[in-house]
């Protein structure tokens, strides 16, 4: 059997540990999740039969402070997966200085198999299962992969219906009109593009000579290729699950955003219609995108997406994970040996969680902020970690992963000294 990707996840730390002296107290601590909750939910389908889906909920640490993490609708969620995605989240919020601790949720079922009614009793039903372990004071979810505010807002008013009052910061990622937060929508992708416009000029590397390519045609994906391309970058390819397109001199991301936003999927441009004359393409598979040579490569789809099979083919000179966790140890250990520079995924996505973040702390203060405020703030912090995290990278000749590890255990390991260590109660 191949290791557990929780067992991959945790493997980033080990060499990390070696740059940081920390307590006994937080290698032990830092080991194992707080809590894993496995739920069963019941949900009347429309054609009247009764269909169980089995869910999760995991808090993997919450020294700094509340829990904080997405909820993903996917085929392939397993506890494996969710306790991964915790354990991710816990770094990310102690990179990002946030107040919060890691957690994650997630359904095992495909979305797309669902109407939208089922889809609305089924995230009610997660809600119902979970309402004991959640709260804007305990743990606060958010969206991932296949959901959106319209299933926060759903799972908020569950939550609101079982407490009998208003609790808007239970969940981030809802409706702008019932609490959510403006520029929350586009916040990975806004933060994303801070840290590549950050770390580009480092290398002199100038947009309008830089090719991009991006996996994952999402939230994330899309988006930020709508930022890249605004900027001057060209990105010669994308792809969503069912495949991906790619042109030499540049493809016009509005209009293929606005295709798929119609079409639901890029294979819908393998056509003779309007939109394939203004962007003239070749149809290439995922496994070909990761490949192409591009200065940039940007995967934001799903994990375990470069592995130590495909790593040795990679072309590209920078990765920037959106995705969480889309490189294995394997992989970045032959990405390092090319000189192939990988910007992780805790720092490159943070931008979700920072204005998640703003979100809920709009909601517990009751007064909301512009959009310019939003943007500036998500660029201050995110300017900041990257900054520090080049700073260490660069005195300690480590990649920006390690670099990030190292910044986040030194906060986490201060955060739970701060609450006494064997060393204090021994010697003191
Ligand atoms: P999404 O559901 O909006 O989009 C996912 C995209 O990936 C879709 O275009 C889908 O077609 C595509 N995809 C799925 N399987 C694929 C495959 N095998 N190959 C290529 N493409 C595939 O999700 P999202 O919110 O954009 O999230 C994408 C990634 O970014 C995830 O790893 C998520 O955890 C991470 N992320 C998202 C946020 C956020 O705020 N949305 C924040 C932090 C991290």
């Amino acid at each position: 059997m191949s290791e557990s990707l929780f067992a991959d996840a945790s493997r980033r730390l080990e060499r990390a540990l070696k740059y940081v002296s920390l307590s006994e107290d937080t290698t032990e601590r830092l080991k194992y999740p707080k809590s894993s909750l496995i739920v069963s939910i019941p949900v009347r389908m429309d054609n009247g039969s009764l269909r169980i889906f089995q869910g999760y909920r995991v808090r993997y640490d919450d020294t700094r402070g509340p829990t904080k993490g997405g909820i993903r609708f996917h085929p392939h969620v397993t506890l494996d997966e969710v306790q991964s995605l915790a354990f991710w989240m816990t770094f990310k919020c102690a990179v990002l200085s946030l107040p919060f601790g890691g957690a994650k949720g997630g359904i095992t079922l495909n979305p797309k198999e669902l109407s939208k009614m089922e889809l609305e009793r089924l995230s009610r039903g997660y809600i119902d299962a979970i309402a004991d372990f959640i709260g804007p004071d305990v743990d606060i979810p958010a969206p991932d992969v296949y959901t959106n505010p319209m299933i926060m807002g759903w799972m908020m008013d569950q939550y609101n219906i079982i407490t009998r009052k208003l609790n808007p910061g239970v969940i981030t990622g809802k409706p702008v009109n019932i609490g959510g937060s403006l520029g929350r929508d586009t916040a990975t992708a806004t933060g994303a593009f801070f840290v590549i416009e950050q770390l580009l000029p480092k290398f002199n590397q100038k947009p309008q000579d830089t090719t991009v390519a991006i996996q994952g045609f999402g939230n994330a994906g899309a988006e930020l290729a709508e930022l890249l391309w605004k900027r001057g970058y060209k990105v010669v390819a994308i792809s969503d699950s069912q495949g991906g397109i790619y042109a030499k001199t540049g493809l016009d991301i509005p209009s293929i955003r606005q295709f798929k936003e119609t079409n639901k999927n890029i294979k819908a441009l393998y056509c003779q219609g309007s939109v394939c004359h203004i962007v003239e393409h070749e149809v290439i598979t995922n496994e070909e995108l990761l490949t192409l040579d591009v200065d940039v490569l940007i995967p934001a789809a799903l994990e375990n997406q470069i592995t130590e099979k495909n790593a040795q083919d990679i072309k590209a000179k920078f990765i920037f994970e959106v995705a969480n966790g889309p490189t294995t140890s394997a992989a970045d250990r032959v990405l390092e040996e090319k000189g192939i520079y990988v910007i992780p995924d805790i720092l490159v996505n943070a931008g979700g969680v920072t204005v998640s973040y703003f979100e809920w702390v709009q909601n517990r203060s009751g007064f909301y902020w512009s959009l310019e405020e939003v943007n500036q703030r998500l660029k201050d912090k995110m300017f900041a970690e990257t900054e520090e995290l080049w700073r260490i990278s660069q005195e300690l000749s480590v990649p920006m992963r390690t670099a990030a590890y190292i910044h986040g255990l030194n906060r986490l390991g201060e955060a739970i000294n701060a609450k006494g260590t064997r060393d204090y109660y021994l010697n003191h």
